[in-house]
C-alpha cells in the first residue's frame, strides 16, 4: 500500500523505533516525522560545538577521535576506555566500561550524544550513545558534510532519526507521490516559495546553508497560512453566531456619562468609541481587543459601551481580576454617574440604572440582593471578579462582558461569561500590556483590534532609573531621600517587592511575568525581598515618622479595600506592596515608585508598575533597585526599561527576552505549540501576508473546497492536542 503522509510511523519504521518516536517526541505519522526538522547541522571542521556545551546539557556532537587508551580498572573486574574526541577547537573525554567498538579509532568521526559530566574539572560523556561515521551506509550523507542534528530523545538518537527520515524521503524517489502540497499554487508562486517535497529534502538534506534558508522560508509559510486559515476560520464562524443588537439612543444613560465627565475624552478615545457604537449595533457579536498603555483611559471608553447597552435595554458585566479593582471600578463608575447610577433608591434617577458589585466576598444578605438585581434587570452595571462567572449568577438579558486586564482571564472564562446571555453577547476585552503586532495576530488572532495611542494630555510623565544597590550603595539612600521630599511636597509613593513575606517558602505573588534566568544558574541567589520585611526596615528606618501601610494578595478583600482606599484618601503616604499594585489601580496623587529586586519582574511587568504613577498633572518618578551587575543582561534589560517609555518596544523587548513558547502559552515543550520554525519576533511581514491570503481564500466561494490539501493541515491543527494554546491564550 502506498505510504501517505496520514501512514502512521509504526508501518514503516521498525516497531522500536516507532514507539520511541511516539512515546518520546510525540511523532505518530509520516506527517509528524517529516516536519520534525533538525534543529542544526553539524559540519566537520566546525569550530565551536565541543566548546560550548555545558554541564548538564544533553547534546548531539560531530566529532573527531584524537585518542583511544585502554587499562584494566583498579578495584573492579573490567576494562576503562577513555577516549578523547575533538571538533577543532574544543576536546572532550568520552568515557566506557568494558568497550569493545573496534571502529572506535583515531581519526575516526562520528557523533556522540550524551548527557555532559564533570570529572576531575574535566568535562566528559560517560558511555555516551554514538554513531561513527565510516560506516558505508553514511557515506552519501556523510559526503554531504552538513549532517543534520535532531531534537532527539533517551531511546531515539539524532542519527536513528536521520536514517528514518532518508529512509522515507529515499523511499519514493520522487516525493511528490508522498507528499501533497498543501500551499495552493498561485500562492507559492506569488511569493516564490519551494514546493513541499522540494523543501523537506533541503532541510533534511541541504549541501549548503543556502539550501536550509529557502526551505525553511517555505516551511514557515506553512505553519503561518494554516495558523491565520484557524483564526479567520474562528472569526467567521463567529461572525455567523446571532447576537442582539444594542443600538445608541439619545437622550440616555450615555448621554448622561457624556455630560457628567469631568474631561473632554481625547481624539483616541472618540475614534474608539465610534467604532465600539458601530458593532454594538449590529446582531453579530462583537469580539474585539481594546489595547492602550497604562492610563490611556480605557476604562471610560468601556463605560460609555456598557452605557449605550443600558440605554438599548440590555445589560452589562465589567470582569476584573481582583477584588481590589472591581470595588475601585464600582466605586468610579458610581462616582461619575451619580444619581444615575441609584435608579431604584430614594435619590436616585430613575432615567438612570443599578450599578451592582458582585464578588466572591459579599456577605450573604447582600450577595442575595446582588444575584436579585442581576437576575431581575435593574442591575444595568454588574461588576465583579471571576464570581460573576459562578453558577447561580443569572442575568435578564446580558448585553456585553467587558473583560479588564485581559492577561489574567482565559478564553475559557470569556466563554463562560458570553453562555449567560440568551443570545451571545458582545465581547470588549481590554489590556494595558501593549500587544507586539504579531502576537495580536496568532494569540488574540481571534479578535478584531483597537489601540488608544494617546494618553490623555496633562499628563506629568514618568522618568526612570536603575539604582545599583550592589554597586551603588549610596544611591539607595538618595533614593529614600527622594521618596520623602515627594511626600513632604503632598504627594505618596508606592514601594513594590516580589514576595509578601512571613511565611517560609512563599511563593513570588506573581510568577507570571517572572524573567527568564539569563545570568546563569540562580540557586546561589538571596530569596526575594518581602512586603512584610521591607515595610519594616522602611518604618525604622529611612521612612521612620511616614504613614506607611502594606498592600498584598493573602489579606482579606476588606483589608485590601480598606488598605486601597486610605492611600487613594491620602491618609496612608507610602504603600508598600506586591504587584496587586500592577493592575489598574488608580491614584492620580501617587508619584513614586520604588521597585525592590527589579530585576525579578518581567520588562512588561514593570512598564505596568511604573503606570500606576504620574496618573494625575505631576510628574512621577520610578526607581528599579537591583542587585545586578550593570553590565549583565538583566542590567542591560533593566536599563532598557528605564530609557524609553513606549510601550510597544518594550513589549518586544519583553518577546526577547522570553521563550516563545511561554509567549504561545504552550509553556511545556516548545515543539507542541504547532509552530516549530515561525517566529514571532522575526516573521512578522509573513505572518501579516499569511493572514491576508488566510482571508482571501475563505472569502472565496468554494473556501477551501478548492484546497483539500490545506484543508486537510487545518483539521490536522484543530484536532490536535498542540493547538491547545490557541485556547489558553
Ligand atoms: P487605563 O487605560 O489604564 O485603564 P484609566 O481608564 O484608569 O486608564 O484612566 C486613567 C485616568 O485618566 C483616570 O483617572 C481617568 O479618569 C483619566 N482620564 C481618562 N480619560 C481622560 C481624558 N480624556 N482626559 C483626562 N483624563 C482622562
Ligand atoms: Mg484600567
Amino acid at each position: 500500500m502506498a505510504v501517505t503522509m496520514q501512514t502512521p510511523l509504526a508501518r514503516v519504521l521498525g516497531p522500536k523505533t516507532a514507539t520511541g518516536m511516539s512515546e518520546q517526541l510525540g511523532l505518530e505519522t509520516v506527517r509528524d516525522l517529516l516536519r520534525h526538522y533538525p534543529r542544526r547541522y553539524a559540519s566537520r571542521g566546525e569550530q565551536s560545538d565541543l566548546a560550548d556545551v555545558q554541564v548538564g546539557d544533553r547534546v548531539t556532537v560531530l566529532a573527531q577521535v584524537r585518542s583511544v587508551t585502554t587499562r584494566p580498572m583498579k578495584n573492579r573486574r573490567g576494562s576503562l576506555t577513555e577516549v578523547v574526541v575533538g571538533d577543532g577547537s574544543g576536546r572532550m573525554k568520552l568515557v566506557f566500561f568494558n568497550h569493545r567498538h573496534a571502529q572506535l579509532k583515531p581519526n575516526a568521526w562520528g557523533m556522540f550524544a550524551g548527557t555532559v559530566g564533570e570529572w576531575r574539572g574535566e568535562k566528559q560523556f560517560a558511555h555516551p550513545d554514538m554513531h561513527l561515521l565510516d560506516g558505508e551506509d553514511d557515506d552519501t550523507d556523510w559526503a554531504r558534510a552538513l549532517v543534520p542534528i535532531y531534537p532527539a530523545s533517551k531511546d531515539v538518537s539524532s542519527w536513528v532519526i536521520q536514517k528514518s527520515v532518508k529512509l522515507l524521503l529515499g523511499a519514493s524517489g520522487e516525493l511528490g507521490d508522498l507528499v501533497v502540497d498543501p500551499l495552493p499554487e498561485e500562492i507559492r508562486s506569488r511569493h516564490a516559495l519551494l514546493s513541499l517535497p522540494a523543501a523537506l529534502l533541503d532541510i533534511h538534506r541541504p549541501t549548503s546553508m543556502d539550501d536550509v534558508e529557502r526551505a525553511v522560508s517555505r516551511l514557515k509559510w506553512d505553519e503561518a497560512l494554516v495558523l491565520q486559515l484557524t483564526l479567520a476560520a474562528r472569526r467567521r464562524a463567529a461572525a455567523l453566531e446571532p447576537g442582539i443588537a444594542r443600538p445608541r439612543r439619545a437622550g440616555g444613560l450615555l448621554d448622561a456619562v457624556d455630560a457628567a465627565l469631568p474631561f473632554a475624552l481625547t481624539e483616541g478615545q472618540r475614534e474608539v468609541g465610534e467604532e465600539l457604537a458601530a458593532e454594538l449595533d449590529r446582531d453579530q457579536p462583537m469580539h474585539r481587543l481594546l489595547q492602550g498603555e497604562v492610563g490611556s483611559g480605557k476604562t471610560v471608553v468601556a463605560l460609555r459601551a456598557m452605557a449605550q447597552v443600558v440605554d438599548a435595554g440590555g445589560q452589562a458585566a465589567l470582569l476584573a481580576p481582583t477584588e481590589v479593582l472591581a470595588a475601585q471600578h464600582a466605586r468610579g463608575i458610581r462616582q461619575l454617574l451619580g444619581p444615575l447610577g441609584r435608579a431604584g433608591e430614594l435619590d436616585g434617577d430613575a432615567a438612570g440604572t443599578r450599578v451592582t458589585l458582585l464578588t466572591g466576598s459579599l456577605k450573604a444578605a447582600a450577595k442575595r440582593s446582588a444575584l436579585a438585581e442581576v437576575a431581575d434587570g435593574s442591575a444595568g452595571i454588574v461588576i465583579g471578579t471571576h464570581a460573576l462567572l459562578q453558577e447561580g449568577v443569572e442575568f435578564a438579558d446580558l448585553g456585553l462582558v467587558v473583560v479588564d486586564e485581559q492577561h489574567r482571564f482565559g478564553v475559557e472564562q470569556r466563554d463562560a461569561l458570553r453562555a449567560k446571555g440568551t443570545r451571545p453577547p458582545h465581547v470588549l476585552v481590554m489590556t494595558a500590556t501593549p500587544i507586539p503586532r504579531t502576537v495580536a495576530m496568532t494569540v488574540y488572532g481571534d479578535l478584531e483590534i483597537s489601540t488608544l495611542r494617546q494618553l490623555p494630555s496633562g499628563r506629568g510623565g514618568v522618568s526612570s532609573s536603575v539604582v545599583p544597590a550592589a554597586e551603588k550603595p549610596g544611591w539607595v539612600d538618595r533614593a529614600w531621600e527622594r521618596l520623602r521630599e515627594e511626600v513632604a511636597a503632598g504627594r505618596q509613593a508606592y514601594v513594590v517587592c516580589p514576595r509578601i513575606g512571613d511565611v517560609p517558602g512563599d511563593e513570588p505573588e506573581d510568577a507570571d511575568g517572572a524573567p527568564p534566568e539569563d545570568d546563569g544558574p540562580r540557586s546561589d541567589r538571596r530569596p526575594p525581598l518581602a512586603v512584610l520585611d521591607v515595610a519594616e526596615l522602611l518604618r525604622s528606618g529611612p521612612l521612620a515618622g511616614l504613614r506607611l501601610d502594606v498592600l498584598h494578595g493573602r489579606m482579606t478583600p476588606d483589608e485590601k479595600d480598606e488598605a486601597m482606599r486610605s492611600f487613594a484618601a491620602g491618609e496612608t503616604q507610602v504603600l508598600v506592596a506586591t504587584t496587586v499594585v500592577e493592575v489598574g489601580v488608580d491614584v492620580p496623587n501617587a508619584t513614586v515608585m520604588v521597585v525592590m529586586d527589579a530585576d525579578r519582574f518581567g520588562v512588561s511587568q514593570l512598564h505596568q508598575l511604573r503606570g500606576r504613577v504620574a496618573r494625575g498633572k505631576h510628574a512621577g518618578l520610578c526607581l528599579l533597585v537591583t542587585d545586578a551587575p550593570t553590565s549583565s543582561p538583566t542590567g542591560t534589560r533593566l536599563a532598557a526599561v528605564a530609557a524609553t517609555s513606549d510601550g510597544f518596544e518594550l513589549a518586544r523587548l519583553d518577546l526577547e527576552t522570553r521563550r516563545e513558547g511561554d509567549v504561545l502559552g504552550a509553556a511545556q515543550s516548545g515543539t507542541r505549540s504547532g509552530i516549530r520554525l515561525l517566529s514571532l519576533l522575526e516573521d512578522e511581514e509573513l505572518i501579516a501576508t499569511a493572514r491576508t491570503e488566510a482571508s482571501a481564500l475563505l472569502a472565496a466561494e468554494r473556501g477551501l473546497a478548492d484546497h483539500p490539501g490545506l484543508a486537510a493541515e487545518v483539521a490536522a491543527l484543530a484536532t490536535d492536542e498542540r493547538a491547545d494554546w490557541l485556547e489558553k491564550a
